[in-house]
């Protein structure tokens, strides 16, 4: 069995292995007609339950091949043009290359000792981010699991900032339409339930600055402390991107810590033609990016960056094993002095590969196409007299419901949507994305990848539209 560990008497066993894997996705790839086999989960789960794991197979192609059965042959394709759902990009070559060049070398970017290059890659992929968003000299960050990470480590460093000894008074003010990891992380802080405090939005799904002004205000009257404005550069569902200059304006007035929440936004740091879009974020204290959403790489590759460097303390901890004080004094670079993890996946390399390979404009350009797929799709729907379109599009994303002709009860509308979005993923040909909007059902495109056309946009409208009106059609044979 000492034959399946990676070393140097393995190595023509791990380029078969590795080759193999390789040749079964790139065949699958090419295979799918469809982004999604239309499977369920009574069906797939009897095969993944049958499994025996106390009783291996001892052979790699006969566990691929049956990997084709549990997994690859039913799973979602991000990368097929009518994949329209959730912020899952399709990725770039460069960076897949990158994931298996780090796992095969399986560096952790905890400590120097366990990185060397490693350390130093991230931390120049670091220094590179924050002077794309303008966050000045003394500006420093770290790579991150994902955008929940990143908010609740930007949180943890604003709380130990805002220095109070009544922790009850601690709040937070974001958007209605802002994330919720946002809650998430003020639970994980110990923070009360009340604690985050949600500001309206206008029409546009933005911020109203006038409504942060007046919460900052109350907080003030009532002796609560304002920790931290959390600013939406892309929200989830409409791409709204909050006023930030105004909000900056508002943090510095009354000393509260700014964070952008960028991670479906921060693909504007490196766009050709809509960088403008983010003009006020080099003013935040902390700013999340997702390159797993934007910058077109696998899952996870993220950061969460700080103007300075400094606040990175309050996630420092010393190991005599690991990273002692003497390391510090010596300018040895430990990584896991400013993160929440401490084994640590060396994501960067991803990140690195592809600005070595394609370049960041090229990146920017692909996120451009996306937004500009949006606004196409945007005068597709609101030329189409059976949809309601919400908002014209802030980055690539359309919210949107099917109107049935002959119908007005709200609540048929809202069934017949649901029922489309879900007879669509059933039948595998293209997969969207449901949100409400006031309490009602809505449908969402979510638009990442550059292949998909205006011509695939009305074809799957007229799939929905084709399931509503079956919906409604048997919803009337059963009424009569
Ligand atoms: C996706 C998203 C998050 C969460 O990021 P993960 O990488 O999924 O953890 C946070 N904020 C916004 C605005 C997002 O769109």
């Amino acid at each position: 069995m000492r034959s399946h560990l990676l070393n140097d008497r393995t190595a023509e066993h791990y380029r078969r292995s590795v080759t193999d894997g390789v040749e079964r996705v790139a065949a699958r790839l090419a295979a799918t007609g469809q982004p999604f086999t239309g499977t369920t989960v009574d069906a797939l789960a009897p095969r993944v339950d049958g499994i025996d794991l106390d009783r291996p197979l001892h052979d790699t192609a006969a566990a691929l091949d049956e990997l084709e059965e549990v997994y690859l042959r039913d799973a979602v394709y991000f990368h097929h043009p009518r994949y329209l759902a959730h912020l899952n990009c399709p990725v770039v070559v460069p960076a897949v290359l990158a994931e298996a060049v780090l796992s095969a070398v399986n560096s952790s970017l905890d400590t120097w000792d366990q990185s060397t290059g490693g350390t130093l890659i991230e931390r120049r992929l670091v220094d590179w981010t924050a002077a794309r968003i303008g966050l000045g000299p003394a500006a420093d960050g770290v790579f991150t699991s994902g955008g929940t990470q990143s908010n609740l480590q930007a949180l943890l460093l604003a709380r130990e900032e805002a220095k109070t000894d009544a922790p009850e008074k601690l709040r937070i003010l974001v958007s209605e339409a802002g994330h919720f990891s946002v809650r998430k992380a003020a639970k994980l802080l110990g923070l009360g339930p009340g604690a985050v405090i949600p500001v309206p939005v206008e029409r546009d799904r933005r911020m109203q600055a006038v409504a942060l002004a007046r919460e900052l205000e109350r907080c003030r009257r009532d002796g609560h402390v304002p920790m931290a404005v959390v600013a939406t550069a892309g929200t989830t569902d409409f791409g709204s991107i909050d006023p930030l200059p105004e909000i900056a304006e508002l943090c510095d007035r009354y000393g509260v810590w700014l964070h952008a929440d960028a991670a479906y936004g921060c693909g504007l740091l490196v766009s050709p033609t809509r960088r403008g879009l983010l003009a006020g974020i080099e003013r935040a204290d902390s700013v999340t990016v997702d390159y797993h959403k934007s910058f077109f790489q696998p899952v996870s590759c993220s950061a969460l960056l700080v103007r300075d460097a400094a606040t990175l303390r309050h996630a420092t901890y010393h190991a005599d094993y690991l990273n002692p004080r003497r390391a510090v004094a010596e300018r040895i670079p430990n990584q896991v002095d400013k993160s929440l993890q401490t084994t640590r996946r060396f994501d960067a390399l991803k990140l690195w590969m592809t600005l070595r390979v394609m370049g960041a404009d090229a990146i920017g350009g692909l996120f451009d196409e996306v937004c500009g797929l949006a606004r196409e799709g945007w005068r597709l729907l609101a030329g189409d007299p059976r949809f309601e379109v919400v908002a014209e599009p802030a980055l690539s994303t359309l919210v949107f419901r099917h109107v049935p002709a002959a119908v007005t009860d709200p609540a048929v509308i809202d069934r017949a949507n649901l029922y489309a979005r879900e007879a669509l993923f059933a039948s595998g040909d293209a997969v969207v994305a449901g949100t409400t909007v006031g309490g009602r059902h809505h449908l969402k495109f979510t638009l990442l990848n550059p292949e998909t056309t205006t011509a695939d946009l009305s074809a799957v409208l007229d799939l929905i539209a084709g399931h509503a009106e079956q919906y409604l059609g048997e919803s009337l044979d059963r009424a009569c």
